[in-house]
């Protein structure tokens, strides 16, 4: 991939982040009207719940596309952070941010799964019970 194609990708990927965080902390007039009826404090929590993970997961992903362009500067984009070899030309197509070759990346989640931290899933669950609780009477 062209690396003026990888920045532009990465440019817009970071504007639809930032769009995704402006809405989520309610800096946008999306954030707005619809949702939670007034009165549902419980479902108001776990709005809330719901939106801090979807930061957290947001501004992760922003921190990520920011060293990849970061890299895009200094020369080393498209080498693995952690072995300095290339990454795959397929696998930053599907993944611009990337900094790692595939077996770096699954030693570092086989890392991180064995530290007890499963990756930025959790509020999924969160998500679901906020769905069925929306869904009653
Ligand atoms: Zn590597």
């Amino acid at each position: 991939m062209e690396i003026s194609v990888a920045r532009k990708r990465l440019e817009e990927m970071r504007a639809d982040l930032d769009r995704t965080v402006a809405v989520l902390t309610g800096e946008h007039p999306l954030a707005r009207g619809g949702g939670a009826e007034p009165g549902d404090a419980g479902s108001n929590l776990t709005e809330a719940d719901r939106n801090a993970a979807s930061i957290q997961t947001a501004a992760a992903q922003r921190a990520e596309i920011l060293a990849a362009l970061a890299r895009i500067d200094d020369g080393s984009y498209g080498k693995c952070v952690d072995c300095l070899g290339p990454v795959p030309e397929p696998r930053l197509e599907a993944r611009p941010a990337t900094a790692r070759c595939v077996p770096c990346q699954s030693k570092r989640d086989r890392r991180r799964r064995l530290s007890g931290r499963p990756p930025a899933n959790r509020g999924n669950d969160k998500l679901v019970a906020h769905r069925v609780i929306g869904a009653g009477p």
